[in-house]
């Protein structure tokens, strides 16, 4: 067997076989195949797809490249979370502390930024102090105290996505079904929870630009889920405009944290309160409206705000040191009118370009910096209304107005509200 003949094979169309995709991922581990051949074989299974059977070998292979977190000792049930990643996608910062207070075990491995879209990791660590490493004894002891810890990745969950991620992310293999669920999936299913919830983004700052092939991620991630006895549940939301108002990492915990005292952005809101209330219901035989008013009591009564000021303090964090940048300007509409459309990516690759997120894995990000956009699709503006807010450091984007106004389209006549939820799959 050789990496050439794979690589043809897959070229020609072929079904790669449990060996030949073993191999792969074995030699790619032991460093024995290069780069640009591991790449060629990317863009062919990128290409040419890959099937049921394949998609399964390969998240198989990538789980059995590293450890597999055992977290038979925790104490409730335990649950993770995944976003195929938005624009101001913050869900996990509101989510897992909900979540946690409703009763579940939430012990999280997170990522950091990919491409335009934060990580929760490269948030998390806006907050003055907080660890994102913890050896696996505490991190365990953590969710058994407090019911909650969020981590960064060990580099030892699933490395071959690693490998293969920093290679995707160069060389446009990302946006690869196939490829995305055996990359979640391997992660999740290495990190050892027994119920995975995933948003799984569809619109033009996601990955999944429609909803056809949103459904089709969420059905082979489930599928995969089903193969190793793990309880998955798919929520495709929208993201045609960013989530909530905050891109960028301060910006974007203070907001978490006004949603968790109650009073965050309807949709960001809503999402979390509906990802909630559909976990709950799988742990608890109950009805979906008394799971929906629990998920939403808490927000409400402080429970949730609670668990995160207990996992801040548990990874050393200051709460009330989350540092934005005194510099900002703010973009005035010149138009009266409806809100038509907001580009989520347009405003997330300038968020990176301010300095929130990385153009390459090197980069540092700047927490303090971002864009808080005012207006959501479908509110009315006035002129002289301020659009967005922008917080800014060192100037390393040279800021064109032209470009800026560019993220917005304004219509004359009224413009429905978007609808945030596509669809469910359980
Ligand atoms: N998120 C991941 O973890 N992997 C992908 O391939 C895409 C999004």
């Amino acid at each position: 067997m050789n990496i050439i003949d794979i690589i043809n094979k897959k070229r020609l169309k072929g079904e790669l076989t449990k060996d030949e995709i073993n191999f792969f991922i074995d030699n790619l581990m032991n460093n024995n195949i290069m780069d640009y051949q591991v790449s060629s074989l990317l863009m062919a299974i990128l290409l040419n797809g890959m099937s049921m059977e394949e998609t399964i070998n390969l998240t198989d292979a990538m789980i059995k490249s590293g450890e597999v977190i055992d977290l038979s000792f925790v104490k409730n049930p335990t649950i993770d979370k995944h976003s195929t990643g938005g624009v101001g996608d913050k869900v996990t910062l509101v989510l897992a502390p909900l979540l946690a207070s409703l009763g579940f075990s939430v012990a999280k491995m997170s990522g950091r930024g990919l491409g335009h879209t934060g990580g929760t990791i490269d948030k998390l660590e806006a907050i003055s102090g907080y660890q994102v490493e913890i050896s696996k004894d505490d991190f365990i002891n953590q969710v058994n105290n407090i019911g909650i810890a969020v981590i960064s990745q060990t580099g030892n969950l699933a490395p071959a996505d690693k490998k293969l991620y920093a290679l995707r992310d160069v060389t446009g293999t990302v946006e690869s079904i196939p490829l995305i669920a055996a990359s979640i999936m391997s992660k999740k299913i290495a990190s050892g929870s027994e119920f995975i919830i995933l948003d799984v983004k569809v619109g033009n700052g996601a990955l999944m630009k429609n909803l056809d092939d949103a459904k089709r991620l969420a059905l082979t991630m489930k599928k995969i889920g089903e193969v190793y006895g793990k309880k998955v549940v798919c929520v495709l939301s929208n993201m045609e405009e960013p989530l909530g108002h905050a891109v960028g990492n301060s910006i974007e915990v203070n907001e978490a944290i006004d949603t968790l005292k109650g009073n965050g952005p309807k949709d960001l809101t809503d999402l979390v309160i509906n990802m909630a209330a559909i976990s709950l219901m799988n742990l608890e035989n109950i009805s979906y409206l008394d799971a929906f008013k629990a998920a939403y009591n808490n927000l409400k009564n402080g429970k949730a705000y609670q668990k995160l000021l207990d996992l801040v303090e548990a990874q050393h964090g200051d709460i009330n040191k989350i540092d934005v940048s005194e510099k900002y300007f703010d973009i005035k509409s010149t138009y009266a009118g409806y809100i038509k459309s907001i580009d989520a990516l347009k405003i997330g690759e300038f968020a990176r370009r301010l300095g929130a997120g990385r153009l390459t894995k090197e980069d540092s990000i700047d927490p303090t910096v971002g864009v808080i956009v005012n207006k959501k699709v479908g509110d009315h503006v006035k002129m002289g209304d301020t659009l967005m807010r922008i917080y800014f450091n060192q100037v390393k984007a040279k800021f064109n107005p032209l470009e800026l106004y560019s993220f917005f389209e304004i219509a004359s006549e009224k413009v429905e509200k978007p609808k945030l939820i596509l669809g469910i799959i359980k």
